[in-house]
């Protein structure tokens, strides 16, 4: 598998994935991704795209201005 931008070279690690809603912030650390070696854009598998809609569903509500979660310890 390769870059779907720059063709580079990909490998595996964690990003923090950050989704801002018109009232809140929802931030998800620890998230699995496979990151390009050269321009540093990051992927998700479509299982890990999933979770992440499930948690920004779950906290959209939040009446909480900034939601920091743990994608580690949601997806266990
Ligand atoms: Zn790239």
């Amino acid at each position: 598998m390769r870059c779907f931008f720059c063709k580079g070279g990909l490998e595996k690690g964690t990003t923090t994935h950050v989704v801002t809603l018109e009232k809140c912030i929802i931030i998800v650390k620890n998230v699995p991704c496979t990151r390009c070696t050269q321009c540093g854009e990051s992927f998700f598998d479509d299982e890990v795209a999933i979770q992440l809609e499930e948690i920004v569903k779950s906290f959209s509500s939040s009446m909480m201005e900034i939601t920091v979660v743990n994608y580690a310890g949601r997806a266990a």
